[in-house]
């Protein structure tokens, strides 16, 4: 069924998908779009964080209603570096992200057909669980994370509480980083951000291969830690556990003029990829992507024979491109080094410039910043780090060719 004056489908109302819907009907006042969701909300229930200086200059009053909180600066604690740095850093929710997509859906632009499963997506057509197919001439799919074939993964897991404590916690900025705790077979550290006097969310993070995450084990040591903070008396507001993908090696096509699939669907997101290589964050990522599906749409003007879909799809290519460099770091970071030191390529890091600190954590980091990063006694064996430098070696021996999935 082709829904009359309908231009978009979406598949996913979490941030990505979100963040493209307020995009493009902000961009585009005559677009009209539809959302679907298997949950029975939009948004989910999360918070998601970022340096401003993430986000293109040209988008930052845009986004400005997503944020419900911001700082200033923030600190990053290891055993022989701590340092404040004055990197302005933002938290949306998931009731600010709403609220930044309700104008839509009351003015009848942007509907959402909620608990309602998507089985199979096509460039312009999406099938539902019961068998009902829709029709547009873009469709997105934003359905959250799958584990791609074509990628090494290691992992980012963690368990966070937001609590609220008895007395004032007395932070009153961001902790991105407390590496000075027990490191426990893998890069460990402790996340905090001071919404209030009174409430804080405290996360206890571990990088590591698999993407088993211990909840139990990882829910006691935050205890442990929120107990020796002075913050033991609390009540607990809000539980969150994740698993990012952290991308050590990806396999695609090099070549910018590389034949391009136009059956694949367009994939937004943490599914297609948009993450930091190294944090697996992805809301700039998806901010990037939804302006660019946005523009898109208003030069295509009407005519959709190509665009979005094509250009999307360099996009990706362009994408994996930029992260080359972190990919390495990454190898670096869970091959090259002993599990219990993984904490020293970090302390290095953040011993760097501030706006070469930006620029990397923005995806805009020059050659000249690469070399600054690699200069110097480096954290990690010599020779452990020069066996993962090639990608394609590392491909070889961790994904042979005959193990990725078409
Ligand atoms: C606890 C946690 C904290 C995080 N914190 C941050 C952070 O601070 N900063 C940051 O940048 N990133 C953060 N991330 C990483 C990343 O930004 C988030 O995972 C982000 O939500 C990914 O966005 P997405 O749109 O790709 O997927 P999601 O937000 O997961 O949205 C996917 C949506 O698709 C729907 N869906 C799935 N399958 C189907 C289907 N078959 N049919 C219909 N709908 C379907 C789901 O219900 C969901 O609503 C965090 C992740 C987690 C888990």
């Amino acid at each position: 069924m082709e829904h009359k004056d309908l231009e978009m489908i979406i598949v996913g109302a979490g941030l990505s998908g979100l963040v493209t819907a307020w995009r493009c009907l902000d961009v585009n006042p005559g677009l009209s779009a539809l959302l679907i969701d298997s949950a029975d909300h939009i948004a989910g229930d999360h918070t998601w964080s970022f340096n401003e200086t993430d986000i293109a200059p040209d988008l930052r009053d845009w986004l400005k209603p997503f944020i419900a909180y911001s700082w200033d600066s923030y600190d990053v604690a290891f055993p022989k570096r701590k340092r404040t740095l004055g990197i302005r850093y933002c938290t949306g929710n998931s009731d600010s992200l709403r609220a930044c997509v309700l104008p839509h859906i009351k003015s009848g632009r942007l509907t959402t057909r909620l608990s309602e499963a998507v089985t199979k997506i096509s460039p312009k057509s999406v099938t539902l669980e019961g068998g009902e197919t829709l029709s547009a001439p873009i469709v997105i799919d934003a359905r959250g994370f799958k584990p791609p074939a074509d990628k090494v993964l290691g992992y980012q897991k963690f368990v966070g509480q937001t609590i609220r404590t008895a007395q004032p916690h007395g932070l009153t900025r961001p902790v991105i980083m407390d590496a000075t705790v027990d490191q426990l077979g893998g890069y460990r550290f402790v996340y905090c951000l001071p919404f209030t006097d009174h409430e804080i969310l405290v996360e206890d993070t571990y990088y590591t291969d698999g993407a088993d995450l211990s909840e139990n084990e990882v829910t006691t040591r935050l205890a442990d830690y929120i107990n020796d903070k002075g913050w033991g008396d609390h009540t607990l507001i809000r539980k969150e556990k994740g698993v990012l993908p952290i991308t050590l090696a990806a396999r695609y096509p090099k070549d910018r003029t590389a034949q391009i699939d136009l059956e694949e669907p367009t994939v937004i997101g943490i599914r297609g990829g948009y993450y930091h290589a190294i944090t697996g964050y992805s809301l700039p990522e998806a901010v990037k992507s939804a302006d660019l599906i946005a523009g898109l749409i208003r030069d295509a003007a009407g005519d959709y024979s190509k665009e979005p879909h094509a250009e999307m799809a360099q996009h990706k290519l362009d994408h994996l491109n930029e992260e080359r460099f972190a990919r390495f770091l990454n190898r670096m970071l869970f091959k090259a080094s002993d599990p219990e030191k993984r904490y020293k390529i970090l302390e290095r890091f953040y011993g760097l410039p501030k706006p070469l600190i930006e620029r990397f954590y923005a995806g805009r980091i020059s050659k000249a910043d690469k070399i600054r990063i690699l200069a110097g006694k480096p954290p990690v064996p010599i020779m452990n780090a020069l066996k993962v430098m090639s990608e394609a070696k590392f491909l070889a021996k961790h994904l042979p060719e005959s193990d990725t999935a078409v």
